[in-house]
Order: C-alpha cells, then structure tokens, then sequence
C-alpha cells in the first residue's frame, strides 16, 4: 500500500517536473520532406492514399490550410526557414546559390540559449551547416539509395561516409540513433529530420515496388489543361507529365550515374519494374499520345506516392519512439515540406508556379497541452517565412529583428492575435533554367491572386510583363485570368496596391528585368 502510494506520488511529481520543463524548453522535432503536397498527405486529402503517421501529428495536433511559401522551390525555402527572411534579404534566391552561413539563423539562436541543435538528412544550402552541434546530410540532392553522406561537430571536424540503404528508411535510423544515443538527455533539443523524398526522380523503396501495382489513381480536373486561361508562361514551361519526363524520371531507363545499387537491390527492383515497363514498351508503338500521357501519370504518381509511403513509415517509428521514451509529452513535432508540388494538376509536375498547388505546403504542428488536439486553421494566412520565429517562439527565445514572419505560437494556442497578415508576397526567380518558368511575382489574400511575370522572355530579347488575376472563391484551380475583365476592375487595383505595400514592406529591391541571373547580396 506503501509503496504504492510513494510511486503515486513520484509519478505525480514527475508529472509536475514535466510539465514545468513544458511549459520552459520543449523539445522540437522539425519534420522535413522535398516537394511533398498536400494532395499526397490523407490528413489533407485522402484521395490517393493513406497517411496513418502523418496524419497523427493533425489528429493531435493543429492543421494549417494557407501555408505559402515565399518562393517555392527547394534551396530558397530551406534559407527562408534558416533566416525568417525573404529570398532576396537572405541571399539564396535560387537553387546554385550557396547559403551564407555567417547570417543570423535560428538553429544558432536556439544554441545560444541552451538547444542542442542537430540536422540529418537533406541539407541542400551547399555550404556546410552552420549553428548545429551534430550534422549529418545528404551531399546535394543525394541519391535514392546508398547516399554518402557530409557528417560533422560545431567544432568543425567533418567527414564523409558511405551509406548503404534506403536513403528514406537511412535518414529515419540516423535520427532514431541521435535522439537514442547521441543527444545530451540534459539539454533541450531541436532537431531537424529532413527526407530527400519525395524528390524527383521518385525512386522507391524496396518494401513499396509493386505497391500500388494493381490500382488506378485518379486523375486531376485539370490534367488536360491547355493554359488558354493564362499568361504566355504558362503554355511556354517544359513541366508536363506528358512530354517532359524523361526515361530516368519514368524508370524506363535508370541513368547509371544517378543509381548505385549493391547487388540485391538491383535485382528487387530489376523484379518489379522489368514485367511492368515490357508491358508498356510492347504496347507502346499502338498507344495515342492521350494514352501514353495517361500511363506515364500513373507511372509517376504512384511512385511518387511509394516514396511518401516510406516517410510516412519513417515518421511513424519517431512518434513511436518519442511515446516509447516518454519525451513524446515535452517535445513539439512539426511537419512541413519546402514547398507544394503538381500531382498532375494542369498536366504538371515540379514546382515553381505562385499557382496554388506549388504555393501551399502542408503544416501539422503536435504540441502537447498547448495546441487543441484535431484543430485546423483554416483562417490565418502563414507561411515557411514564419518558422523560425515559431521554432524560438516555442522555446521561449527572442527572435532577431531581422527576421520577417510572425511566430505562429499565438495561433497554436488557439487565438487570433490582431494585426495578423491578411495578404503574401511570393517571388519566384529562376528563369532562365529548368522547367522554363518565367520569373514572377505576387501577392495573394486567399480570395484573390495577383501574379506579374516580368524578365526576359522565352522569346530571345524580348521581355515579359504580362499580369494574371485570379478569382479563388470562384475559380479554384485558377483556370482563368481576369485581369482585364472589367468586373474585376476595382480588385485589380486593390490587388496592385496591396503588391506595392508589400515590395515596401519587405524591402523588395526593383524587379531584375535583365538577361542574367539576378543577383543579390
Ligand atoms: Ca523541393
């Protein structure tokens, strides 16, 4: 009876400790995938497949519905999430670029006041990460399989290492022995597990090869497009499903310089794509173009959601493990991607576009005691600008004036703080490149979109500067353009203004109208 009541009271006490450590410095888990959307994430869509894991940070946690990226493609997104600032403050405003590490970031910010900082996983900033006390990431994009990898100390000593795997199911197990292993268990931690899925060329992993075999995805509304609603871009990109994916992209042909399988590997994927793709080829010379269109899109999208199936799996087993080790009650998980992507909508894949599919990008918060469990924010326009206020917000850590988003804390809490964004910049630069999308920017308040594209042109020596509009409440999927449409005359100046405030307020310098890469310091 004794000894009962003592453990009562010790589990009471611990709960008291615990919760005091809560409310002080919870533990942060920054979940990270590349280019995975919402129309991929069943917490958000459950069209195409089942996220159980996944889907468990919303059903604990909070939901966002209007996450935008400032600038949506991998490199910059990830050095908006380092600094709080936009692109062109930042310095990465383009995949090529190399981060500038001696900047303010919030990993240095979170170590500074007692945070043991770690990073493994997709890295992709080129210079080696800076403000972390463990790194171990990808060289670059890294491969599907058998990455080597760039691991180091803050006190500078790195080495790369070989890596047989799963690249996936690695990054899991790498951050499983870190927070098992590694980490100081006195300390506060953050740490940064971030997926190289599921990227292009969307290799999965041997558990997934014939998953999805025998199904038929649904196609997008939208998958036959013809862009006659929109601006010359868009009928000018090299991004569709249908003529743009090449023989590596479609399995059909692995390129030899971007896989390296040891010897059961080949032959587990030589057994599961060999029979599929002799089907096709052997049918191939009698299929219509609409046909073969239609494979490939099945072909793509469900590998593209094999390579999720095993993030999902992976986050499953941290979750499992943060229950397991009872940390699960002090540590917020986040999910997030670097920005959203085209699951066939418009006939695309890639990124890029301020459209919305590209621009949003899904966010679960878990955040025990604090955030109601099964909330969605449907209402508050956020962003990736806003993460690293958030990650100090919940650690209790001033944000540095430099920064340019909003910690989203208030909103975790369940208020509406006054004075919150009602409208967001977006500025996308890299043109000329792949996929041929037009430089581009513009502002959106989640009813209407307003989108200048400007810069060279398609066309050798002429320059664009054409304007869309988009009505969102009664065109969804932005299929027509009404910036002309005199209905939409006072909205289109409404839209121009809130663009100048924004240019102002974010110290946007003037549009780079030149031939080259812009550049900026
Ligand atoms: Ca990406």
């Amino acid at each position: 009876m004794m000894k009962s009541l003592l453990s009562i009271i010790a589990s009471l006490i611990f709960l008291c400790l615990n919760s005091i450590q809560a409310s002080d410095q919870p533990n942060i888990i920054f979940i990270f995938t590349d280019d995975h959307c919402k129309q991929a994430l069943s917490a958000y869509d459950d069209s195409r497949m089942i996220t159980p894991h996944l889907d468990r940070i919303a059903e604990e946690g909070m939901r966002f519905d209007k996450c935008y990226v400032t600038n949506s493609i991998c490199g910059p997104s990830r050095a908006v999430i380092q600094t709080g600032k936009h692109s062109h403050l930042n310095g990465f405003v383009r995949n090529g670029n190399s981060f500038d590490g001696s900047q303010v970031t919030f990993p240095k910010l979170l170590r500074a006041n007692g945070y043991q900082t770690a990073v493994i996983g997709k890295w992709h900033l080129k210079s080696t990460p800076v403000g972390f006390d463990h790194y171990d990431v990808l060289i670059g994009q890294g491969p599907y399989y058998n990455p080597q990898m760039r691991t180091g100390k803050l006190d500078g000593e790195q080495r790369v290492e070989e890596n047989t795997g799963y690249t996936t199911d690695l990054i899991t197990q790498k951050s499983l022995s870190w927070l098992k292993e590694a980490r100081d268990s006195e300390k506060p931690f953050m740490l940064m597990y971030q997926h190289k899925a599921p990227h292009r060329n969307w290799m999965p992993g041997p558990k997934y090869l014939t998953w999805l075999d025998d199904q038929e995805i649904a196609l997008p509304d939208t998958f036959f497009d013809d862009w006659s609603g929109k601006a010359t871009p868009a009928s000018r990109q090299t991004m569709t499903v249908a003529k743009h994916m090449n023989q590596h992209d479609l399995k059909l042909q692995l390129s030899k310089r971007h896989v390296q399988f040891t010897p059961e590997q080949r032959a587990a994927w030589n057994a599961a794509y060999e029979p599929k793709n002799r089907a096709f080829l052997e049918k191939r010379a009698s299929m219509t173009d609409r046909e073969i269109a239609l494979w490939q899109y099945q072909r793509y999208v469900k590998d593209y959601l094999r390579c999720v199936k095993s993030v999902d799996d992976g986050v499953g087993e941290i979750l499992d493990f943060l229950d397991e080790s009872g940390l699960a009650a002090n540590t917020v998980v986040i999910y997030s991607s670097d920005q959203g992507w085209f699951l066939g909508e418009h006939g695309w894949y890639d990124k890029r576009w301020m459209y919305e599919e590209s621009l949003v990008t899904p966010l679960l918060v878990r955040w025990p005691g604090v955030t109601k469990p099964g909330s969605i924010n449907d209402q508050h326009i956020v962003s990736n600008l806003d993460f690293a206020q958030t990650f100090l917000g919940i650690a209790g850590v001033e944000a540095d004036p430099s920064m340019q988003g909003a910690s989203l804390v208030p909103l975790l809490k369940g208020q509406s703080p006054e004075g919150w964004r009602e409208s967001f910049y977006y500025h996308f630069y890299e043109f000329p490149a792949v996929h041929s999308v037009a430089r581009h920017h513009g502002v959106t308040n989640g009813q209407h979109k307003l989108i200048q594209y400007y810069g060279p042109s398609h066309v050798k020596g002429e320059q664009y500067d054409e304007w869309e509009l988009f009505d969102l409440q009664k065109d969804p999927d932005e299929l027509t353009n009404v910036y002309d449409a005199p209905a939409y005359n006072e909205i289109q100046q409404a839209m121009h203004a809130e663009l100048d405030k924004l240019m102002e307020n974010y110290q946007v310098p003037p549009l780079d109208r030149g031939p080259e890469v812009p550049s900026f310091p």
